[in-house]
């Protein structure tokens, strides 16, 4: 089948099941989606969800972020890791938004790139859920199922981002990113499983990755089996590739 075929049918089966997905992260406006994105990196949206409205009641806004230190933000959002580094970006861009953009949140890639902590991929979800502009945010998740899907050789996060884009139309990325992660979410388990019964790598998975699976057995714990079988299939996947800017996992 050819990729744009196989995309078109993932597509369909996408919005059948996920008609509207709701974006995962709270949120009351762009700042503060700016910031939940920021603290997901390397974190759960459940364990976001739980520390930002303790951090917004603080302070919701660049002025009222500004006026919290870098340790005050930072006991705040320990539970969320890599406190030390995400911070000093929350303060560190809460400064930039009020000296150099009016207090709000730019509406441009390469402005919100320029702000600490801030990645392509922390950028491409504001610029798409905050602002309406079509972007497809692609993170690990979402970088391994294409590949496994055969959307997308793998080869780095970039490529699976212009792939992607490629196969789908622009008015559907937005959702079509946050479809890729709900399914996700939802069917794809860490453990070796049998492929013939998930409702898309049954018919979408490359012929290598369907063998491979094959070869080494389903129904057993194979996350370390799994890292090999990802890495033969669909290289390797750097650890914290979809992190921002400026913030590495631990
Ligand atoms: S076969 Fe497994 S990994 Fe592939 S999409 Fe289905 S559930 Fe996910």
């Amino acid at each position: 089948m050819k990729r744009e075929d196989k995309a078109a049918r993932i597509g369909a089966l996408l919005d059948e099941l996920y008609p509207a997905p709701p974006v995962p992260l709270d949120h009351i406006d762009a700042y503060t989606l700016l910031i939940a994105v920021l603290l997901s990196a390397q974190c759960t949206d459940v364990r976001v969800n739980q520390t930002t409205p303790l951090l917004f009641a603080r302070a919701k806004t660049p002025q009222e972020m500004v006026k919290l230190s870098a340790d005050e933000i930072r006991e705040i959002i320990k539970p969320c890791g890599l406190s030390p580094a995400k911070s000093k970006a929350i303060r560190g861009l809460s400064e930039i938004l009020l000296a150099r953009h009016g207090g709000e949140v730019p509406r441009t890639f390469e402005e919100l790139e320029q702000l600490p902590g801030v990645g392509h991929k922390t950028a491409s979800v504001v610029m798409s859920h905050a602002f309406g502009v079509p972007a497809f945010p692609v993170d690990t998740h979402i970088h391994r199922l294409a590949a496994r899907w055969g959307l997308s050789n793998g080869a780095s996060v970039e490529k699976t981002e212009r792939d992607l884009k490629a196969l789908f139309a622009p008015e559907t990325w937005n959702r079509r990113h946050l479809q890729i992660i709900f399914f996700g979410r939802e069917h794809c388990p860490a453990r070796a499983h049998d492929l013939s019964k998930c409702p898309i790598c049954s018919w979408a998975a490359p012929k290598t990755r369907a063998a491979l699976e094959k070869r080494h057995g389903t129904g057993k714990d194979l996350r370390t089996k799994q890292r090999g079988l990802h890495a033969a299939v669909h290289g390797r996947i750097g650890q914290g590739a979809d992190a921002p800017r400026g913030i590495r996992p631990r």
